[in-house]
């Protein structure tokens, strides 16, 4: 499957699609008094950050301010590299009566995420260059953070032909996924690993395996059987986690496990770590939050794959967050129209909306004590950047400056009316909250300001 020629040109022409540039003559920023968390620096303590032309400028005590520019009392707040969250879906092009460019970057923006990776299941499927370029246009031309999408693996998602790898990277596609779906067939993963190893683009796996998932609704286990729903069980997932991780060592090429939420999945990342392999993990907020009792509610916003879990599971994920098993807090925000998901629950979509909650959720792991502050923004922050090579996640002196500042001592309640999403499937709606973003920057540009 080597690459035809003019496709090699193409990637003269699409070269350098990584989010927009800063740009000169921007307002000058100094945010003072912040409590300053930047683990690729290894950096905690009260400084100052002066921000000039879109950049780090400055890191410091006590940093004069300079004529004009716009001064940020960071008192009692946390002032971070601005979050990244590497499983988003978009919607667009193709279903945006759930989700836009435009709205979920300012639902990003509002959860302090200053940067996003976008899911290649939009119609058309993001499977060659085209739509990629399509999709970087809009949130040129109508998003608020950096976008950075990432393509399909197989075409149509249909898992039988390997989608344009190369046109994808060069058009400024970052990893690749068929999330929504499993790659089914391990040969078809096997050779799409060896391939997108030549681009360096790593490859992000849904693992369910769809034979083991059958027509399951929620969890297999007591709640399930109580209830009379269909279960779908651990090992739907932890068969293709195994699979994924030997298929990542034969072909030594990086496979990143999308919304890990089984203790048996944890453990097989640890071992596969121990042995060097090439695997990393994320998980999401409402995996390590919630478990399948709250389906009892019938809810169809608790109803998500791969499903809430277990108690026991919740106590893996979190030892996994604790001791590095674990690189990334991802969201997989998945809006879905309220008449999509205003039906049975068996009948309703699976997936929910997660950007705006995402920080205060994955807040309490710190006040539980299960993770350090500087862990917490690793997670959020430093790692999806490292892991992507994304170029941010830092606040070292010329470092784009997206900056997030979030004072973690703020109550709220989340209403989900009111958010900046298009979509309203959160299981989170009313419930309260302990910290909250203040502010969001996007390439030395406050996107979002908390009014
Ligand atoms: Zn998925």
């Amino acid at each position: 499957m080597a690459a035809h020629p003019c496709r090699m040109a193409a990637l003269k022409i699409y070269g350098q699609a990584r989010g927009p540039a800063p740009t000169k003559n921007m307002t000058t920023i100094l945010i003072k008094n912040g409590r300053v968390i930047d683990p690729a620096n290894k950096i905690d303590g009260v400084l100052d950050v002066l921000i000039e032309d879109g950049r780090i400028a400055e890191l410091g005590k006590k940093i004069s301010s300079p004529k004009s520019a716009q001064v940020i009392d960071a008192k009692g707040c946390v002032v971070a590299p601005g979050l990244i969250d590497v499983h988003v879906h978009l919607r667009e092009p193709g279903y945006e009566y759930k989700e836009t460019i435009a709205t979920g970057t300012r639902a990003a923006a509002r959860g302090g995420f200053s940067s996003v990776c976008c899911m290649a299941n939009t119609l058309p499927v993001n499977d060659n260059a085209a739509v990629t370029e399509a999709i970087l246009k809009s949130a040129r031309d109508t998003g608020v953070v950096n976008v950075f999408p990432i393509g399909a693996v197989t075409q149509k998602l249909e898992g039988k032909d390997l989608a344009e790898i190369g046109e994808l990277k060069a058009a400024g596609c970052v990893a690749l996924s068929d999330d929504g779906k499993t790659i089914a067939n391990p040969a078809m993963m096997r050779v799409a690993l060896e391939y997108s190893k030549g681009f360096h683009l790593p490859i992000i796996s849904h693992c369910l395996c769809p034979d083991l998932m059958g027509q399951g609704v929620m969890n297999e286990g007591f709640v399930s059987t109580e209830l009379g729903l269909e279960g779908i069980p651990h090992e739907a997932e932890d068969v293709i986690i195994a699979r994924d991780i030997e298929l990542s060592h034969a072909t030594d090429h990086h496979v990143h496990i999308a919304h890990l939420s089984t203790a048996g999945g944890i453990e097989k990342v640890r071992e596969a770590k121990k042995k060097k392999i090439k695997v990393s993990c994320e998980v999401t907020p409402h995996h390590f939050t919630l478990t399948d009792e709250v389906c009892r509610s019938y809810d169809p916003n608790t109803k998500m794959a791969p499903p809430l879990r277990t108690p026991s599971d919740i106590q893996a994920i979190k030892k996994g967050l604790a001791d590095g098993t674990v690189d990334v807090i991802a969201t997989d925000h998945a809006p879905h129209a309220l008449s999509e998901k205003e039906v049975d629950f068996q009948d309703a979509p699976f997936g929910i909306i997660g950007l705006e909650t995402a920080l205060a959720l994955s807040l309490k792991l710190v006040e539980e004590k299960v993770i350090t502050w500087s862990r917490l923004i690793e997670l959020l922050s430093t790692n999806p950047s490292k892991l992507f090579s994304l170029n941010r996640g830092s606040l070292k002196k010329g470092m784009v400056a997206d900056v997030v500042i979030f004072d973690p001592e703020a109550k709220w309640a989340y209403d989900v009316q009111q958010g900046a999403s298009k979509s309203r499937n959160s299981p989170f709606h009313a419930q309260k909250m302990k910290g909250k973003v203040l502010y969001t920057l996007v390439n030395g540009k406050v996107v979002y300001e908390e009014k």
